[in-house]
Protein backbone atom coordinates (compact mmCIF):
# COMPACT_ATOMS: atom_id res chain seq x y z
CA UNK A 1 0.00 0.00 0.00
CA UNK A 2 1.27 3.10 -1.07
CA UNK A 3 0.88 6.08 1.18
CA UNK A 4 1.42 9.90 0.50
CA UNK A 5 2.40 11.70 3.70
CA UNK A 6 1.71 15.72 3.50
CA UNK A 7 2.82 18.37 5.72
CA UNK A 8 1.21 21.28 4.68
CA UNK A 9 2.63 24.82 5.75
CA UNK A 10 1.54 28.28 5.18
CA UNK A 11 4.39 29.04 2.14
CA UNK A 12 5.36 25.93 2.18
CA UNK A 13 4.56 22.03 1.37
CA UNK A 14 6.66 18.64 2.33
CA UNK A 15 5.35 15.45 1.21
CA UNK A 16 6.75 11.71 1.72
CA UNK A 17 5.96 8.86 -0.27
CA UNK A 18 6.30 5.47 1.48
CA UNK A 19 5.29 1.63 0.73
CA UNK A 20 3.44 0.84 3.46
CA UNK A 21 3.85 -2.88 2.88
CA UNK A 22 7.88 -2.57 3.84
CA UNK A 23 7.68 0.99 5.17
CA UNK A 24 10.21 1.70 2.76
CA UNK A 25 10.83 5.37 1.39
CA UNK A 26 9.70 5.78 -2.45
CA UNK A 27 10.20 9.46 -2.76
CA UNK A 28 10.48 13.06 -0.24
CA UNK A 29 11.27 16.55 -1.17
CA UNK A 30 9.13 20.35 -0.69
CA UNK A 31 7.44 22.69 -2.71
CA UNK A 32 8.41 26.24 -0.98
CA UNK A 33 7.60 30.08 -1.67
CA UNK A 34 3.67 28.79 -2.22
CA UNK A 35 1.93 31.83 -2.95
CA UNK A 36 5.13 33.93 -3.71
CA UNK A 37 6.65 32.21 -6.82
CA UNK A 38 7.28 28.40 -6.28
CA UNK A 39 10.44 25.78 -5.76
CA UNK A 40 10.17 22.32 -5.77
CA UNK A 41 12.82 19.62 -4.21
CA UNK A 42 12.17 16.68 -4.94
CA UNK A 43 14.83 13.47 -3.63
CA UNK A 44 14.19 9.85 -4.91
CA UNK A 45 16.69 7.64 -2.20
CA UNK A 46 20.26 7.54 -3.24
CA UNK A 47 19.86 10.05 -5.81
CA UNK A 48 20.93 13.65 -6.05
CA UNK A 49 18.62 16.63 -5.29
CA UNK A 50 16.23 17.58 -8.06
CA UNK A 51 15.79 21.40 -7.36
CA UNK A 52 13.17 23.38 -9.65
CA UNK A 53 11.45 26.57 -10.03
CA UNK A 54 8.07 26.25 -10.78
CA UNK A 55 4.78 28.38 -10.30
CA UNK A 56 3.01 27.51 -7.41
CA UNK A 57 0.15 30.30 -7.08
CA UNK A 58 -1.63 27.76 -4.00
CA UNK A 59 -1.35 24.46 -2.56
CA UNK A 60 -3.82 23.42 -5.35
CA UNK A 61 -0.82 24.42 -7.69
CA UNK A 62 1.93 22.05 -5.61
CA UNK A 63 0.26 19.04 -4.92
CA UNK A 64 -0.51 19.23 -9.20
CA UNK A 65 3.52 19.41 -9.15
CA UNK A 66 4.18 17.00 -6.28
CA UNK A 67 1.81 14.23 -8.44
CA UNK A 68 3.35 14.86 -11.90
CA UNK A 69 7.00 14.57 -10.57
CA UNK A 70 6.19 11.75 -8.57
CA UNK A 71 4.70 10.07 -11.25
CA UNK A 72 7.53 11.47 -14.12
CA UNK A 73 9.35 8.49 -16.40
CA UNK A 74 12.82 9.89 -14.57
CA UNK A 75 12.47 11.45 -11.74
CA UNK A 76 8.64 9.57 -10.08
CA UNK A 77 8.86 6.74 -8.04
CA UNK A 78 5.46 5.55 -9.13
CA UNK A 79 3.63 5.41 -12.23
CA UNK A 80 0.28 6.35 -12.36
CA UNK A 81 -1.27 8.51 -9.50
CA UNK A 82 -4.00 6.03 -8.89
CA UNK A 83 -1.27 3.86 -7.22
CA UNK A 84 -1.36 6.37 -4.01
CA UNK A 85 -4.25 4.28 -1.74
CA UNK A 86 -4.32 6.61 0.93
CA UNK A 87 -3.06 10.22 1.89
CA UNK A 88 -2.21 10.98 5.53
CA UNK A 89 -1.88 14.28 6.60
CA UNK A 90 -0.20 16.26 9.67
CA UNK A 91 -2.98 18.40 11.65
CA UNK A 92 -1.32 20.57 14.47
CA UNK A 93 -3.74 21.49 16.56
CA UNK A 94 -6.83 18.94 17.29
CA UNK A 95 -8.10 20.50 20.51
CA UNK A 96 -9.74 18.20 23.17
CA UNK A 97 -11.97 16.80 19.54
CA UNK A 98 -8.96 14.36 18.52
CA UNK A 99 -7.43 12.01 21.36
CA UNK A 100 -6.52 9.90 18.21
CA UNK A 101 -5.83 9.93 14.40
CA UNK A 102 -9.37 10.04 12.05
CA UNK A 103 -10.28 9.53 8.56
CA UNK A 104 -11.25 12.82 7.12
CA UNK A 105 -15.12 13.65 6.67
CA UNK A 106 -16.79 16.69 6.27
CA UNK A 107 -17.74 16.92 10.16
CA UNK A 108 -14.03 16.65 10.80
CA UNK A 109 -13.34 18.92 8.42
CA UNK A 110 -15.51 21.21 10.46
CA UNK A 111 -14.22 20.46 14.15
CA UNK A 112 -10.54 21.38 12.17
CA UNK A 113 -11.99 24.92 11.52
CA UNK A 114 -13.28 25.31 15.04
CA UNK A 115 -9.33 24.30 16.14
CA UNK A 116 -8.57 26.94 13.93
CA UNK A 117 -9.09 29.45 16.45
CA UNK A 118 -6.24 26.93 18.76
CA UNK A 119 -3.77 27.52 16.44
CA UNK A 120 -3.87 30.12 13.91
CA UNK A 121 -0.70 29.85 12.22
CA UNK A 122 -1.06 26.22 11.21
CA UNK A 123 -4.60 24.46 10.54
CA UNK A 124 -5.48 26.71 8.24
CA UNK A 125 -3.00 25.63 5.85
CA UNK A 126 -3.33 22.31 7.07
CA UNK A 127 -7.06 22.39 5.92
CA UNK A 128 -5.89 24.23 2.46
CA UNK A 129 -3.32 20.82 1.92
CA UNK A 130 -5.90 18.45 2.80
CA UNK A 131 -8.69 20.36 0.36
CA UNK A 132 -5.91 20.38 -1.73
CA UNK A 133 -5.43 16.96 -2.12
CA UNK A 134 -9.15 16.28 -2.25
CA UNK A 135 -9.15 18.64 -5.41
CA UNK A 136 -6.26 16.42 -7.09
CA UNK A 137 -6.84 13.27 -5.91
CA UNK A 138 -10.93 12.61 -5.41
CA UNK A 139 -11.93 9.95 -3.68
CA UNK A 140 -8.40 9.06 -2.40
CA UNK A 141 -9.40 8.44 1.30
CA UNK A 142 -7.03 10.88 3.44
CA UNK A 143 -6.30 10.54 7.11
CA UNK A 144 -5.53 13.44 9.75
CA UNK A 145 -2.41 13.20 12.61
CA UNK A 146 -2.66 15.51 15.45
CA UNK A 147 0.30 17.01 17.16
CA UNK A 148 -1.80 17.21 19.84
CA UNK A 149 -3.14 14.03 20.15
CA UNK A 150 -0.81 11.80 21.46
CA UNK A 151 -0.95 14.02 24.75
CA UNK A 152 -4.58 13.61 25.20
CA UNK A 153 -3.70 11.34 27.77
CA UNK A 154 -1.99 14.04 30.53
CA UNK A 155 -4.17 14.49 33.81
CA UNK A 156 -5.73 17.44 34.49
CA UNK A 157 -3.10 18.43 36.60
CA UNK A 158 -1.13 18.54 34.02
CA UNK A 159 -3.06 20.45 31.20
CA UNK A 160 -4.81 22.68 34.09
CA UNK A 161 -3.44 26.73 33.56
CA UNK A 162 -3.86 28.07 37.36
CA UNK A 163 -6.56 30.33 35.70
CA UNK A 164 -10.06 31.05 36.30
CA UNK A 165 -12.10 27.73 35.53
CA UNK A 166 -14.11 29.54 33.15
CA UNK A 167 -11.46 30.41 30.50
CA UNK A 168 -11.46 26.66 30.20
CA UNK A 169 -14.74 26.08 30.26
CA UNK A 170 -15.55 28.92 27.85
CA UNK A 171 -12.35 28.69 25.85
CA UNK A 172 -11.03 25.55 26.43
CA UNK A 173 -7.51 27.21 27.22
CA UNK A 174 -5.51 24.56 29.15
CA UNK A 175 -2.14 22.98 27.90
CA UNK A 176 -2.51 20.68 24.90
CA UNK A 177 1.14 19.98 23.73
CA UNK A 178 2.59 19.63 20.43
CA UNK A 179 5.07 17.32 18.48
CA UNK A 180 2.90 14.51 19.46
CA UNK A 181 4.18 12.05 16.54
CA UNK A 182 7.47 12.92 17.05
CA UNK A 183 7.52 11.70 21.05
CA UNK A 184 5.25 8.47 20.01
CA UNK A 185 7.47 7.25 17.75
CA UNK A 186 10.85 8.09 20.15
CA UNK A 187 9.08 6.51 23.19
CA UNK A 188 7.82 3.59 21.45
CA UNK A 189 11.64 2.92 20.39
CA UNK A 190 13.27 3.92 23.49
CA UNK A 191 10.72 0.58 25.17
CA UNK A 192 12.08 -1.62 22.04
CA UNK A 193 15.61 -0.34 22.66
CA UNK A 194 15.30 -0.72 26.68
CA UNK A 195 13.31 -4.68 26.29
CA UNK A 196 10.86 -3.90 28.90
CA UNK A 197 7.23 -3.33 28.74
CA UNK A 198 6.23 0.04 28.30
CA UNK A 199 3.82 -0.28 31.10
CA UNK A 200 7.43 -0.57 33.45
CA UNK A 201 8.88 2.62 32.15
CA UNK A 202 9.02 6.25 33.32
CA UNK A 203 10.54 8.21 29.91
CA UNK A 204 11.40 11.84 29.04
CA UNK A 205 11.72 12.52 25.68
CA UNK A 206 13.44 15.60 24.34
CA UNK A 207 12.50 16.77 20.83
CA UNK A 208 14.69 19.83 20.13
CA UNK A 209 14.58 21.24 17.28
CA UNK A 210 13.54 24.61 15.68
CA UNK A 211 10.59 23.88 17.59
CA UNK A 212 11.32 21.92 21.08
CA UNK A 213 9.59 20.48 23.49
CA UNK A 214 9.95 17.83 26.20
CA UNK A 215 7.43 15.29 27.40
CA UNK A 216 7.15 13.09 30.30
CA UNK A 217 6.02 9.37 29.40
CA UNK A 218 5.17 6.96 31.81
CA UNK A 219 3.90 3.30 31.11
CA UNK A 220 3.64 4.42 27.20
CA UNK A 221 1.32 7.31 27.25
CA UNK A 222 1.93 10.97 27.46
CA UNK A 223 1.11 12.23 31.22
CA UNK A 224 2.95 16.22 30.78
CA UNK A 225 4.63 18.10 28.40
CA UNK A 226 6.19 21.53 27.96
CA UNK A 227 4.29 23.31 24.93
CA UNK A 228 0.82 24.66 25.86
CA UNK A 229 -2.49 26.41 24.38
CA UNK A 230 0.45 26.69 21.88
CA UNK A 231 3.72 25.81 20.98
CA UNK A 232 5.12 28.99 22.07
CA UNK A 233 5.24 27.59 25.77
CA UNK A 234 8.40 25.91 27.42
CA UNK A 235 11.77 25.63 26.30
CA UNK A 236 13.32 28.43 24.67
CA UNK A 237 13.85 27.59 21.08
CA UNK A 238 15.21 28.87 17.90
CA UNK A 239 13.21 31.64 17.49
CA UNK A 240 10.32 31.01 20.64
CA UNK A 241 10.86 32.63 23.90
CA UNK A 242 9.23 29.71 25.88
CA UNK A 243 8.12 30.31 29.66
CA UNK A 244 8.28 33.74 30.67
CA UNK A 245 5.96 35.91 33.44
CA UNK A 246 2.90 36.94 31.09
CA UNK A 247 3.33 40.39 32.52
CA UNK A 248 6.05 40.76 30.42
CA UNK A 249 3.85 40.98 27.45
CA UNK A 250 1.54 44.51 28.63
CA UNK A 251 5.25 45.60 30.06
CA UNK A 252 6.74 45.61 26.98
CA UNK A 253 3.44 46.64 24.90
CA UNK A 254 3.57 49.89 27.18
CA UNK A 255 7.32 50.47 26.66
CA UNK A 256 8.17 50.31 23.80
CA UNK A 257 4.28 51.16 21.93
CA UNK A 258 3.38 48.14 20.77
CA UNK A 259 0.54 45.97 20.12
CA UNK A 260 -0.27 42.66 21.88
CA UNK A 261 0.10 41.15 18.59
CA UNK A 262 3.16 42.49 17.32
CA UNK A 263 4.61 41.33 20.91
CA UNK A 264 3.34 38.07 20.48
CA UNK A 265 5.42 38.25 17.19
CA UNK A 266 8.61 39.26 18.87
CA UNK A 267 7.85 36.32 21.04
CA UNK A 268 7.57 33.51 18.57
CA UNK A 269 10.25 34.90 15.60
CA UNK A 270 12.48 37.24 17.65
CA UNK A 271 12.93 35.21 20.72
CA UNK A 272 14.91 32.20 21.95
CA UNK A 273 18.69 31.80 21.19
CA UNK A 274 18.31 34.12 18.26
CA UNK A 275 17.21 37.07 20.35
CA UNK A 276 19.32 36.22 23.68
CA UNK A 277 22.53 36.08 21.18
CA UNK A 278 21.53 38.24 18.09
CA UNK A 279 23.47 35.85 16.35
CA UNK A 280 21.31 33.15 14.66
CA UNK A 281 18.14 30.61 16.03
CA UNK A 282 21.04 27.53 14.44
CA UNK A 283 22.39 25.47 16.80
CA UNK A 284 25.47 25.03 14.40
CA UNK A 285 25.98 29.34 14.16
CA UNK A 286 25.69 29.88 17.97
CA UNK A 287 28.22 26.86 18.75
CA UNK A 288 30.84 28.57 15.91
CA UNK A 289 30.73 31.52 17.38
CA UNK A 290 30.43 31.23 21.03
CA UNK A 291 34.41 30.79 21.62
CA UNK A 292 34.38 34.82 20.75
CA UNK A 293 30.79 35.88 21.52
CA UNK A 294 29.45 35.55 25.30
CA UNK A 295 25.79 36.32 23.94
CA UNK A 296 25.95 32.94 22.08
CA UNK A 297 27.62 31.14 24.54
CA UNK A 298 24.50 32.51 27.15
CA UNK A 299 22.36 31.64 24.61
CA UNK A 300 23.80 27.89 24.76
CA UNK A 301 23.60 27.73 28.45
CA UNK A 302 20.14 29.13 28.78
CA UNK A 303 18.85 26.43 26.50
CA UNK A 304 20.56 23.58 28.32
CA UNK A 305 19.59 24.57 31.54
CA UNK A 306 15.75 24.76 30.83
CA UNK A 307 15.77 21.40 29.27
CA UNK A 308 17.48 20.12 32.16
CA UNK A 309 14.60 21.94 34.29
CA UNK A 310 12.08 20.16 32.48
CA UNK A 311 13.67 16.76 32.84
CA UNK A 312 14.24 17.04 36.66
CA UNK A 313 10.30 18.57 37.00
CA UNK A 314 9.61 15.18 34.93
CA UNK A 315 11.40 13.41 37.48
CA UNK A 316 9.80 14.84 39.89
CA UNK A 317 6.27 13.95 38.66
CA UNK A 318 6.66 10.57 37.67
CA UNK A 319 8.80 9.76 40.74
CA UNK A 320 11.98 8.73 38.73
CA UNK A 321 13.10 8.05 35.31
CA UNK A 322 14.23 5.27 33.81
CA UNK A 323 15.34 6.98 30.58
CA UNK A 324 15.65 10.09 28.75
CA UNK A 325 15.85 10.55 24.74
CA UNK A 326 17.37 13.16 22.46
CA UNK A 327 15.67 13.76 19.01
CA UNK A 328 14.93 15.92 16.17
CA UNK A 329 18.02 17.99 14.43
CA UNK A 330 19.37 19.84 17.79
CA UNK A 331 18.85 16.58 19.67
CA UNK A 332 19.99 14.14 17.31
CA UNK A 333 22.86 16.29 16.37
CA UNK A 334 24.28 18.78 18.96
CA UNK A 335 26.88 16.84 21.06
CA UNK A 336 27.69 19.80 22.95
CA UNK A 337 24.04 20.21 24.25
CA UNK A 338 23.36 16.55 25.03
CA UNK A 339 26.44 16.82 27.76
CA UNK A 340 25.79 20.19 28.46
CA UNK A 341 21.80 18.86 29.54
CA UNK A 342 23.67 15.96 30.90
CA UNK A 343 25.92 17.22 33.08
CA UNK A 344 22.69 18.67 35.43
CA UNK A 345 21.26 15.04 35.56
CA UNK A 346 24.25 13.37 37.53
CA UNK A 347 21.97 13.17 40.59
CA UNK A 348 19.39 11.48 38.56
CA UNK A 349 22.21 8.50 38.04
CA UNK A 350 22.97 9.92 34.35
CA UNK A 351 26.40 8.95 33.04
CA UNK A 352 27.39 9.70 29.66
CA UNK A 353 30.14 7.87 27.71
CA UNK A 354 31.66 10.67 25.77
CA UNK A 355 32.62 8.56 22.71
CA UNK A 356 29.15 7.11 22.08
CA UNK A 357 27.63 10.71 22.77
CA UNK A 358 29.94 11.42 19.42
CA UNK A 359 28.10 9.52 17.09
CA UNK A 360 25.23 10.35 14.65
CA UNK A 361 22.75 9.23 12.52
CA UNK A 362 21.80 6.00 14.41
CA UNK A 363 19.58 4.89 17.43
CA UNK A 364 22.08 4.39 20.23
CA UNK A 365 22.33 4.36 23.88
CA UNK A 366 25.02 6.78 25.03
CA UNK A 367 25.15 5.81 28.82
CA UNK A 368 28.22 3.84 30.77
CA UNK A 369 27.30 0.67 31.44
CA UNK A 370 26.25 1.14 35.01
CA UNK A 371 24.61 4.25 34.74
CA UNK A 372 21.14 3.98 36.36
CA UNK A 373 19.02 6.28 34.02
CA UNK A 374 19.72 5.94 30.54
CA UNK A 375 20.16 8.21 27.72
CA UNK A 376 19.48 7.37 24.40
CA UNK A 377 19.53 9.34 20.99
CA UNK A 378 16.77 8.53 18.27
CA UNK A 379 16.38 9.63 15.49
CA UNK A 380 12.77 10.76 14.88
CA UNK A 381 10.37 9.51 12.02
CA UNK A 382 6.80 11.71 12.07
CA UNK A 383 6.28 10.94 8.28
CA UNK A 384 6.65 7.48 9.24
CA UNK A 385 4.18 7.51 12.15
CA UNK A 386 1.55 9.41 9.96
CA UNK A 387 1.74 6.78 7.55
CA UNK A 388 1.84 4.26 9.92
CA UNK A 389 -1.50 5.64 11.73
CA UNK A 390 -3.12 5.94 8.19
CA UNK A 391 -2.52 2.77 7.25
CA UNK A 392 -4.19 1.36 10.16
CA UNK A 393 -7.13 3.19 9.96
CA UNK A 394 -7.47 1.97 6.83
CA UNK A 395 -7.48 -1.38 7.84
P1 LIG B 1 12.17 21.56 12.62
O1 LIG B 1 11.73 20.22 12.07
O2 LIG B 1 11.53 21.98 13.90
O3 LIG B 1 12.24 22.66 11.59
P2 LIG B 1 14.71 20.21 13.02
O4 LIG B 1 14.31 19.12 13.94
O5 LIG B 1 15.09 19.88 11.62
O6 LIG B 1 13.69 21.41 13.06
O7 LIG B 1 15.94 20.97 13.69
C1 LIG B 1 16.56 22.04 13.06
C2 LIG B 1 17.64 22.61 13.98
O8 LIG B 1 18.55 21.56 14.37
C3 LIG B 1 18.54 23.62 13.28
O9 LIG B 1 18.02 24.92 13.38
C4 LIG B 1 19.81 23.51 14.08
O10 LIG B 1 19.73 24.40 15.17
C5 LIG B 1 19.83 22.10 14.61
N1 LIG B 1 20.83 21.26 13.97
C6 LIG B 1 20.73 20.58 12.82
N2 LIG B 1 21.87 19.92 12.54
C7 LIG B 1 22.72 20.18 13.56
C8 LIG B 1 24.06 19.81 13.87
N3 LIG B 1 24.76 19.01 13.09
N4 LIG B 1 24.59 20.29 15.02
C9 LIG B 1 23.89 21.10 15.82
N5 LIG B 1 22.62 21.49 15.59
C10 LIG B 1 22.05 21.05 14.48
Amino acid sequence: MYVLVINAGSSSLKYQLLDMSNENLLAKGICERIGIDGRLVHELPGKPKHEADKPMPNHGAAIAIVLDTLTDASLGAIKSKDEIKAIGHRVVHGGEDFSDSVLITDEVMEALKVNSDLAPLHNPANITGIRACMENMPGVPQVGVFDTAFHQTMPAKAYLYPIPYEMYEKHKIRKYGFHGTSHKFVSARATEMLQKPAKDLKLVTCHLGNGSSVCAVNGGISVDTSMGLTPLEGLAMGTRCGDIDPAVLPFIMEKENLTAQQVLDMFNKKSGVLGLSGVSSDFRDLAAAMGSNSRAADALEVFAYRVAGYIGRYAAGMNGIDAVVFTAGIGENDTYIRSKVCEYLTWLGVDIDPELNGKRGQAIDISKPGAKTRVLVIPTNEELVIARDTKTILG
